[in-house]
């Protein structure tokens, strides 16, 4: 037997520095949602966050997540699945399907099957569009200065109307003035949602009008360097 008290309590500590954030920096009560990121951690170590009460997840990849959150949904038929990782044109098929918010997306071929797939389905994920905050060559996500016109071009040619923007700061600066721009983007595009801020520096992003921190190795402490992408 496994015991996995500790995800239980590291989800309460967590969530009560999110609180505290929230009242440190004059956030409206409740106003940030706790993503729990639980890629590569199997369904016995996720169970536990689910029995204290967490629904709010997030997977980085469609088929590892397909593997374990159908069983997990059938006994808590409440939960909310965020898909945080970069979606292939393959795969949107199995994420409209499984995946309440879609964060990642990131193109207009990507938009055009997600247009389809939530017509052939009838269901429809909220949409988040990842930028590129720091324009990193090999980064997914729009750039910054696209980000007015894929959003047109998302309304008027697709019919999508995504929520809100993530993004992914670049591992060797300081996130805030990433956080900064994603902020104002959404505000100049009146978008409500903001997807920003990990383990490391979700008080940051909540500082900054996160209302969606993705935070993993905080809760269910450090992942398989082999798996951890
Ligand atoms: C893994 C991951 C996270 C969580 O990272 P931690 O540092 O473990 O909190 C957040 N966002 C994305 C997109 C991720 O892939």
């Amino acid at each position: 037997m496994t015991n996995h008290d500790d995800v239980a309590v590291q989800l309460r500590t967590v969530d009560e520095s999110i609180r505290r954030a929230e009242r440190d920096f004059g956030r409206k009560a409740g106003s940030v949602t706790l993503v729990a990121v639980s890629k590569t951690m199997p369904a016995e170590r996720i169970r536990p966050a689910l029995v204290a009460g967490h629904r709010v997840f997030g997977e980085n990849r469609v088929q590892e997540a397909q593997g374990k959150w159908p069983g997990l949904r059938a006994e808590f038929p409440d939960l909310e699945l965020h898909l945080i990782g970069p979606l292939q044109t393959n795969k949107v098929k199995e994420a409209v399907a499984l995946f309440d918010v879609i964060q990642t997306l990131d193109r207009p071929s990507l938009a055009r099957e997600l247009r389809k797939e939530m017509d052939r389905q009838g269901r429809q994920p909220r949409l988040l569009v990842q930028v590129n905050t720091g324009a990193e060559p090999q980064k997914a996500g729009i750039d910054p200065r696209e980000v007015p016109a894929f959003l047109a071009q998302c309304r008027d040619e697709f019919g999508l109307a995504p929520a809100g923007l993530m993004c992914i700061p670049p591992v060797e600066e300081p996130p805030s003035a990433h956080f900064a721009l994603l902020a104002r983007l959404a505000m100049e595009a009146g978008l409500p949602l903001l997807s920003m801020g990990m383990s490391a520096d979700y008080e940051a992003a909540i500082q900054l009008g996160a209302t969606h921190v993705r935070v993993g190795s905080a809760i269910f402490g450090a992942r398989n360097p082999v798996s951890a992408q």
